[in-house]
Parts: C-alpha cells; sequence; structure tokens
C-alpha cells in the first residue's frame, strides 16, 4: 500500500561570503506556506510553490517565515518519531545544491541550538525510551549503520578499513540490504553521536581523495529502533522493527551531470505521491530498481512508511538555476 503523501519543506539558507562578495541579490521570497522565486534576467517572471512548510533563515528571528533549527525540529523530526514509535519505517532526507544548507538542517554544528534533525530526533529516542522505562512490558533496542553510496557503490562510513565496496543483496522478507554493513548497538544519544562524528570524518577523507565526491555522493545513516511488548499473561512476544533511514547526501544538479540515485529517487517519490493521489493500492511501477540508493530506502520510502523532505536553498541570484531546479524536485515529491 502506498505510504501517505511526503511532507516536503523548504529552507532557504543565509547569503554566504561568496555571494556577498558578489553582491547577488535575494530571488526568494516566503509568505506562509508559499515560496516564490524570481527570475534575475526577467525581472516580471516569478514561479511560486506552495509547500508544507517555507523556513527563512536570513532575516531575524522576528520574521514570519524564520526558523530556527528547534522549529525545523519540532515540524518534521517529531512527528517523524512519533511515526516511529507507532510502527511505521521512516525517512527524512535533504536535498539541494551542494552548500545550500543540507548538512547543517540535517546534522547542524554542536553548538548550543545549532543541532539539526538527527541529533534532536535520537535525544528525544532516548529520552522517550528512558521514559517508558518504568513499563516492564515494552522493551526496546537501537541500532545504527552509516554508510555512503557514491557512484551506485556502497561503502561502510563506520568502518572504514573495510574498503571495498559492499554488495546489495535481498532478503527474502526483509527486502533489500547490505551485506557485512556494520550494525553497532548504541545506549545513548552520546554513543550516536560519537559514530556520526567518525563517519563524517570517513567521508570527507575520501572527498579529499577523490573529485567531485560530494557532489555525488549520499550518506545514508540508519537507526533500527526495535520495540518488543511482551504479554505478561500469555508470555508472548512481539516485534516491531522500524527503520529510519536519514539521508544527507550532498545532491546536486550540474547540467547534464544529474546522478542516477538522485534523478531515479525524484522518479520514486513522485510515482509513489501519484499513487497516493489516486488512492491505488498497488505499487507497481515505482522504479525503485533503478539506483542504489531508492532499492536500498524501498522499504522507507513506499510500503509502511512515512518520509519527509527538506529542499535546501541558496537565496542568491547567482544560484537561479539550481535552486529552480531544487524547488521542481520538492514539488513534484507533494
Ligand atoms: P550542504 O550540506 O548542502 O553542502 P551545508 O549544510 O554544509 O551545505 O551549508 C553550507 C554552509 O552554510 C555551512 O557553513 C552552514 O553552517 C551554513 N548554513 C546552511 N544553512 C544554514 C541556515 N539555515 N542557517 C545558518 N547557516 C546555515
Amino acid at each position: 500500500m502506498a505510504g501517505a503523501s511526503v511532507k516536503v519543506a523548504v529552507r532557504v539558507r543565509p547569503f554566504n561570503s561568496r555571494e556577498i562578495g558578489k553582491e547577488s541579490k535575494c530571488i526568494i521570497q516566503m509568505s506562509g506556506n508559499t515560496t516564490t522565486i524570481l527570475n534575475p534576467k526577467q525581472p516580471k517572471e516569478n514561479k511560486s510553490f506552495n509547500f508544507d512548510f517555507s523556513y527563512w533563515s536570513h532575516t531575524t528571528p522576528e520574521d514570519i517565515n524564520y526558523a530556527s533549527q528547534m522549529q525545523v525540529y519540532k515540524d518534521i523530526g517529531e512527528e517523524m518519531l512519533l511515526h516511529a514509535f507507532e510502527g511505521y519505517n521512516v525517512c527524512i532526507f535533504a536535498y539541494g545544491q551542494t552548500g545550500a544548507g543540507k548538512s547543517y538542517t540535517m546534522m547542524g554544528r554542536q553548538e548550543k541550538d545549532q543541532q539539526g534533525i538527527i541529533p534532536l530526533l535520537c535525544e528525544d529516542l532516548f529520552t522517550k525510551i528512558n521514559d517508558s522505562n518504568n513499563d516492564n512490558s515494552m522493551s526496546y533496542s537501537v541500532e545504527v549503520s552509516y554508510m555512503e553510496i557514491y557512484c551506485e557503490r556502497v561503502r561502510d562510513l563506520l568502518n572504514p578499513k573495510n574498503k571495498g565496496n559492499l554488495r546489495v543483496r535481498e532478503h527474502p522478507l526483509m527486502g533489500p540490504y547490505v551485506e557485512d554493513l556494520s550494525k553497532l548497538a548504541v545506549t545513548s544519544y552520546n554513543d550516536i553521536q560519537d559514530l556520526m562524528d567518525s563517519g563524517n570524518k570517513a567521508r570527507t577523507v575520501a572527498a579529499t581523495n577523490m573529485n567531485e565526491t560530494s557532489s555525488r555522493s549520499h550518506a545514508v545513516f540508519n537507526i533500527i529502533f526495535t520495540q518488543k511488548k511482551h504479554d505478561m499473561e500469555t508470555e508472548n512476544t512481539s516485534e516491531k522493527v522500524l527503520t529510519k533511514g536519514v539521508g544527507g547526501g550532498d545532491g546536486v544538479f550540474e547540467g547534464a551531470n544529474i546522478n542516477k540515485s538522485l534523478t531515479t529517487l525524484g522518479k520514486v517519490i513522485s510515482a509513489l505521491a501519484e499513487l497516493n493521489k489516486k488512492k491505488k493500492k498497488v505499487e507497481s511501477f515505482i522504479p525503485y530498481r533503478d539506483s542504489v540508493l531508492t532499492w536500498l530506502l524501498r522499504e522507507n520510502l513506499g510500503g509502511n512508511s512515512r518520509t519527509a523532505m527538506v529542499a535546501a536553498l541558496s537565496p542568491a541570484d547567482i544560484n537561479y538555476d539550481e535552486t529552480l531546479s531544487t524547488l521542481r524536485y520538492a514539488d513534484r515529491a507533494k
């Protein structure tokens, strides 16, 4: 059965020094849920899109569309975490040009109030687990994996010594998975933070060794959250496995250089959106198999799942083409 439609947010970051140096003009306007992009070459031409959330960041907090990291988490992360506890597969991903704010939104920075969706969600996850520790009928476990998909190949970011590419296989019941990918048990938010930090270092090292890594690499951080309910009377144990595929991919549009994973992800998400609109109950033509990223996220995108996407945007006129592409991509996901 098709999942509910994707929650889509767009977030414009502040100007960076390069844009300020070039005296770039702001071409994004936001009002309520509507985001408008102005064509710098044809000032009368503008295009408007409606999304679930439109986040502004380069003015003051008084601005009505201004959103702090916590606000973004409250709108998107918190709801997805509730869905995870309800038993859905949850997927949150960020999309947009390099430097548009994907890592900032997903991971954020270490300083106070600067943490992104993943750390805030993990913190809440463990708070909820600890809060329910006095309920003897429930037990929980959390494991994480972290991988990078580069040119359709999968690397283990939690075990960088394992330099080889890992094989993608299919389990008859559980679906697609990566063979030999490290899956590490964690018992606190700090455990996750440490693993994420070392995984990110593994990414950066790779990036300096390979040309254009950042533009074609996708990072997928998975949280495997298992809830077990123990029925005291019947001694039965039922188990729910909830996977959260959280992608912080660095996808970019570069003319003809659009990579396969992102093109396919776009196709899959808009096909799922169509399916959802038509309320069809079959998923026969969703092209998951056309890329490694979508194949591995199959259970997180379709089926028993809830998905949220944040499209990251630059405010500057010099990025008009990429920003318009990102907005169109986000628009197709609704
Ligand atoms: P990406 O992951 O898309 O390549 P980053 O997240 O690394 O881009 O963002 C590029 C720079 O802009 C970083 O220095 C980041 O801290 C900053 N930045 C991005 N989005 C925001 C935002 N909403 N508010 C403040 N700074 C931001």
